[in-house]
């Protein structure tokens, strides 16, 4: 107990590991957004990105504005509709546009503040009108401002301004307003919705912060800005106000994991191959060209996936073709020749983007996404991105991977797309990498059935089995009350991944797993003895995995990979692998699994 308060413990999903030992910063509900920022000061050079926020900001909120107008046409009386043509007055307005920049230029405030200030400005002098009608609208310049300042304080990370670092805990958190957190200030974080494998979750991992998911809603009531929490990213606990003797046992376990950790990194160098000679490529699944500094560092050989919807989450606007290039060329380059697969826009799911995509979907994830999307509502998009990836292509070693795909036309219009976008670009006397390899996700039950046809017509496949386990098992991975069911060791899910390995196999076809459990040690030795390829992870997972994988027999993993395809329920084909990963790697099951130990 510190204080007077009583330690509380609470069970979540552990979603990325790591300790995480500090104080609380409370993320607020999105309504409660119109109150009045931290008032602090930013530096000169920080001013072109405040202002470039601020537009960002009122374009996302107007096309919220546009989105709910365009929702309520067919329900409401036109009349009513009049109101949000109102609120787009509001964020069209060049006043109040030149008054928030002029203070961020002459004031050095931050965006979010500035706006909050002029804002009231306008609330003051609009209440004092003697016509009722005007009086009236200060309530939707509120209603506005509010989301603007939501989107702003996403996008500085500027609601959290505090000496030292915090433990986020919201109810919420989107990929997009993760992928916004300032690591810097941040220790970890804790929210109420999500399971292990939403985006949300995989951001966690990539950005290396401990994180929990899932948390039960009654939690969030005992809890107060400021109050000492410990975040356990490895099993999914949160303990509130620990005793000293808690917080003094989880600062030991954060040491020694830290030790451990330390002494693994002596291994980055060494390939991953198993005691018996078979040699597995080890890869890193990456959102931003930084993260290529991670996978380096821990000895990871290539990309394996670029979720390039990063680039277009959280941007002012779509990424234009020379923008694109410089990314994927800096990508490239840094990567020296070693293989990047940069996979094209995958939006839609839980990646959602209110400035691209028009309307709201009742059912996201069965919905217009992945190359759906930019095939059939952007192809301007796709067009874009692809001349950049062609142009991009002769700076190193590039593959393009597609997302979502459910059937064989998908894949043959990109072709075309591509055949015709070369014309183009040779017409125009622009360079760009021939024959690029062109690989389809394995990530839909529809894809893993149609390996055999599919594999006519790619390079490569990649199994994505987030979205396979979700699709066979009709379990939203975002869910986190179906946590219980996503069961990636399923007999249906391993069907179809022996099934699209044997295909590709016969077709000689490299073929590689991105999801989250190729980073995950207790699926190791199950996907090294079905015979894939490649494992690409979250670069910090490569260091353990690649243990396991070099403490392997093939033999012993093939052995057990064919009794997993003889189990008829996911607990024993899990039992299997996670029983050999005890055998071969008992110091990596411990940290990883540490929840199966007592069953050993
Ligand atoms: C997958 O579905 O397994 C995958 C790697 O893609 P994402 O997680 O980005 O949907
Ligand atoms: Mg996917």
């Amino acid at each position: 107990m510190q204080g007077n308060k009583s330690e509380k413990i609470c069970q979540g999903i552990a979603a990325s590991g790591g300790y995480a030992i500090g104080r609380v910063c409370f993320v607020r509900h999105e309504e409660n957004f119109y109150t009045e920022p931290v008032d602090r000061s930013i530096d000169a050079a920080e001013i072109a990105g405040e202002i470039s926020n601020f537009h960002a900001a009122l374009d996302a909120a107007r096309s919220e504005i546009i989105a709910l107008q365009e929702e309520l046409r067919t329900k409401a009386d036109a009349t009513d509709l009049g109101i949000f043509d109102a609120q787009l007055l509001i964020t069209d307005d060049q006043m109040l546009t030149r008054g928030v920049e002029d203070m961020i230029n002459n004031q050095l405030k931050p965006a979010d503040y500035a706006f909050f200030k002029v804002v009231e400005k306008f609330v003051a002098a609009f209440s004092v009108m003697p016509d009722s009608y005007i009086k009236e609208r200060t309530a939707d310049i509120r209603d506005v401002a509010a989301r603007v300042l939501s989107h702003l304080q996403k996008r500085g990370g500027n609601s959290m301004h505090y000496d030292d670092q915090r433990i986020i805990l919201a109810h919420d958190l989107t990929p997009s307003d993760t992928a916004a957190l300032d690591r810097r200030q941040v220790l970890g974080f804790a929210v109420e919705t999500g399971s292990a494998s939403s985006h949300t979750a995989i951001l966690a991992r990539s950005m290396q912060l401990p994180a929990v998911l899932g948390i039960p809603g009654d939690f969030f009531e005992a809890v107060q800005d400021n109050d000492m929490l410990i975040l356990d990213g490895y099993t999914g606990k949160l303990i509130l106000n620990p005793t000293r003797e808690t917080e003094a046992e989880y600062r030991r376990k954060h040491e020694a994991a830290l030790i451990f950790f330390h002494k693994l990194a002596e291994e980055n160098r060494l390939s991953a191959e198993t005691r018996d000679g078979f040699v597995l490529q080890l890869s890193g699944n990456i959102e931003k060209v930084e993260d290529v500094d991670t996978v380096h560092e821990y000895g990871g050989c290539g990309i394996g996936l670029f979720r390039s919807e990063y680039m277009f989450l959280n941007a002012s606007g779509v990424p234009g073709e020379e923008e694109q290039i410089a990314t994927y060329r800096a990508l490239l380059e840094k990567m020296n020749n070693e293989c990047v697969v940069v996979r094209t826009l995958d939006i839609g799911g839980d990646k959602l983007d209110q400035a691209l995509q028009r309307y709201a979907e009742p059912n996201p994830f069965l919905g217009v996404r992945g190359i759906r999307f930019c095939l059939q509502e952007r192809p301007d998009i796709l067009r874009t991105q692809l001349r950049a990836l062609l142009r991009a292509g002769k700076y190193g070693n590039l593959k393009v991977m597609l997302p979502m795909v459910t059937c064989v036309e998908e894949i043959l219009e990109v072709r075309s797309l591509i055949s015709e976008l070369e014309k183009e670009l040779r017409r125009e006397k622009l360079d760009f990498a021939a024959n690029m390899p062109i690989g389809a996700m394995v990530e839909t039950p529809a894809a893993a059935l149609l390996a055999g046809p599919l594999a006519k017509v790619v390079d490569f496949f990649s199994i994505g089995t987030n979205d396979l386990v979700q699709y066979t098992l009709a379990v939203d991975r975002t869910n986190e009350h179906l946590n219980y069911l996503y069961y990636p060791t399923h007999p249906a899910v391993l069907t179809l991944i022996a099934n699209c390995i044997a295909v590709a196999r016969r077709h000689n076809l490299p073929v590689s797993v991105c999801g989250q459990i190729a980073g995950d040690p207790r699926f190791t030795p199950l996907l090294v003895g079905l015979g894939v390829n490649e494992l690409s992870m979250p670069p910090n997972a490569i260091g353990p995995v690649r243990r396991v994988v070099r403490n392997l027999q093939m033999a012993d993993a093939e052995l057990a990979a064919h009794q997993v395809l003889e189990c008829e329920t996911p607990q024993k084909a899990l039992n299997i692998s996670m029983k050999m990963l005890w055998d071969v790697a008992p110091e990596i099951a411990e940290l990883t699994a540490p929840e199966i130990a007592s069953k050993q």
